[in-house]
């Protein structure tokens, strides 16, 4: 499910949950009832409430992104007689 806002002329934006990508384009407002058309500025996969899977990735310890190798593993081409 996706929470996805709605505006009403009366009462302002209002939040309902569809699943992903059935959304209408105007929904009954729960306070009188009337067609309000979809509000688009915001992200529609915000959570509200809890329940939900967690967004994204979760970060590494630190913060630090992953090192593939130590820089001192490199070999030292200097000493090399060619
Ligand atoms: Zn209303």
């Amino acid at each position: 499910m996706a929470a996805y806002d709605y505006r009403c002329e009366t009462d302002g934006v209002f939040e309902l949950s569809f699943p992903m990508g059935t959304a209408p384009g105007t929904a009954p407002c729960p306070g009188c009832g009337s067609d309000s058309p979809r509000v688009f500025s915001a992200p529609a996969t915000k959570a509200s409430g809890g329940g939900g899977a967690p967004a994204g990735m979760p970060a590494g310890p630190g913060g630090r992104p992953p090192v593939p190798m130590a820089a001192s593993m490199r070999p030292n081409f200097n000493n090399m007689n060619l």
